[in-house]
């Protein structure tokens, strides 16, 4: 499988995911094909998922620029036709309360407005491109996996409604019968923003009003070469290249090591996987997810789920660390034993469907957005981990205003900030494993404290 620490780009070998989302989301929209010869551009966009295309969008509709995306495979190939499908108020990994005691309260709400801001981004989209992406009602919860974690979620509560003026609220274990069942219902946090979609649909939604509005896009062009002639950048490509004055890098954690030296080792390619089950009973349904919302737990290794409209569940969680060892069913096992622990109602059911896909983590844990130093007219944005549907497409937006010229103007400063490079990349895999293994022991060391 395509690893971005070890391949150059997503060749055409790559197979397509097993997912859910490509079954049962009709055909591929239409698009411009395989590059072919030798164009110049304003704008070149490296990347066809969610940041790409709505960078594309607005630099058509907002700024007056046709933009020419080259995507190495098929349009959303990436995440963003691969995720857990929730779009909500979300953006890197670091816990509010790590956030706060480490950039303060005002950077907090700055960055939490910021991440608002994607959702409204996503909400207003869908709205005005009439995206019929299957969008479920909003709400979701924060469940907590243990006794034990019941209390860091009240104070999580009191974090969000005083220090980020936002109206989480926790609901008991008693209230949550009729929304969440099974042996881990303790209680939970719950976000009132927030909803799930059938995100390919989404992405295809983008594609489409992006190049209604102008923007061109080429699949199977993977951007092979990337060389430097005076102020203007040539991106190779295996049948044309495109000499472009500005370029948005929009890779995010398929970015190989080997698509430029200045963007290398910044993110960590981590791989996250997701299991579809086949249909439940109404028994089963009403004994696991009554409702529809959207759901994560409190575990350092978590797992999140939603019931999807056919009844199917959708569980995803932590993966492989190579791509090499990503298909190991061991991986699957996983998350199905997991699965049944929490709905041991679900004993037996059938899996449908399994796959994964490379996030992008960063060593702060956060996401990006900037013009890249060292490199004229460069910028590009990621580092979302698991959480970045809403803030992909949102900062594909602010990508599109600094290509086009403009500042991208923030309370939130720890978006701009290029993120380190991780030190020794030859044991980055290494750290990897160990970070898991201390996580897998601090998990089972709360499900001691709780039993
Ligand atoms: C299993 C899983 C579950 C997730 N669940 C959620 C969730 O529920 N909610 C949430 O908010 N987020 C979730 N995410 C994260 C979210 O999907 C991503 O943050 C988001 O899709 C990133 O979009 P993107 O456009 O930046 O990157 P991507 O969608 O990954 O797009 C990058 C594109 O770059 C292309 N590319 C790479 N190299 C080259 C090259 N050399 N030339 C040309 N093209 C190239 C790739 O083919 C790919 O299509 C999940 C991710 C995964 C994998």
């Amino acid at each position: 499988m395509y690893d971005p620490l070890v391949h150059a780009y997503p060749n055409q070998s790559q197979p397509d995911p097993n997912s859910f989302w490509l079954a049962h989301s009709g055909e591929q929209p239409s698009d411009d094909g395989v590059l072919t010869g030798d164009r110049d551009v304003d704008v070149a966009i490296i990347g066809g998922g969610y940041t790409g295309l709505s960078a594309a969008l607005s630099l058509a509709r907002d700024h007056g620029v046709r933009a020419t995306v080259l995507e190495a495979r098929s349009s959303a190939w990436g995440c963003s036709g691969r995720n857990g499908s929730f779009v909500r108020i979300s953006g890197g990994r670091v816990p509010w309360s790590t956030f706060v005691k480490t950039y303060g309260e005002h950077e907090a709400r700055a960055f939490f407005n910021e991440l608002r801001q994607g959702l409204d981004t996503v909400r207003d989209l869908i709205e005005r491109g009439s995206i019929e992406c299957e969008r479920q009602s909003d709400g979701v919860y924060k469940v907590a996996a243990y006794k034990t974690h019941v209390e860091a979620l009240q104070r999580e509560e009191r974090l969000y409604n005083n220090i980020l003026r936002y109206p989480a609220k926790f609901v008991s274990s008693q209230d949550l019968q009729g929304i969440h069942r099974g042996p881990e219902s303790h209680g939970a946090l719950y976000l009132p923003d927030g909803f799930s979609v059938n995100p390919l649909l989404l992405a295809r939604g983008l594609h489409q009003m992006a190049r209604e509005a102008g923007a061109i896009i080429h699949t199977g062009s993977p951007v092979t070469g990337w060389r430097t002639e005076g102020n203007s950048h040539v991106l190779v490509t295996p049948q044309g290249t495109v000499r472009a004055k500005n370029v948005i890098v929009a890779t995010n954690g398929y970015t190989s090591s080997q698509l430029h030296c200045r963007l290398a080792g910044r993110v960590l390619p981590v791989h996250s996987q997701i299991i579809v089950t086949e249909p439940m009973s109404e028994a089963q349904v009403a004994e696991s997810l009554p409702s529809d919302k959207c759901f994560f737990d409190t575990r350092n290794l978590l797992f999140y789920y939603r019931r999807l409209p056919d009844n199917r569940i959708m569980f995803g969680g932590r993966s492989a660390i190579t791509g090499q060892d990503a298909e190991a069913p061991r991986h699957q096992d996983y998350l199905y034993q997991a699965l049944q622990r929490k709905f041991p109602s679900l004993n037996g059911v059938g899996v449908g469907y399994w796959w994964g896909g490379w996030v992008a983590v960063t060593r702060n844990s956060l996401p990006y957005c900037y013009q890249v130093p060292g490199l004229t007219n460069v910028f590009t944005s990621g580092g979302c981990a698991g959480s970045g549907v809403s803030l992909s497409i949102h900062l594909g937006t602010k990508l599109a205003l600094m290509a086009a010229g403009k500042p991208f103007i923030t309370d939130a400063s720890i978006l701009k900030r290029q993120p380190d490079r991780y030190p020794l990349s030859s044991l980055i895999r290494l750290g990897q494993w160990m970070a898991y293994r201390w996580l897998h022991v601090k998990d089972a060391r709360d499900a001691k404290k709780a039993a």
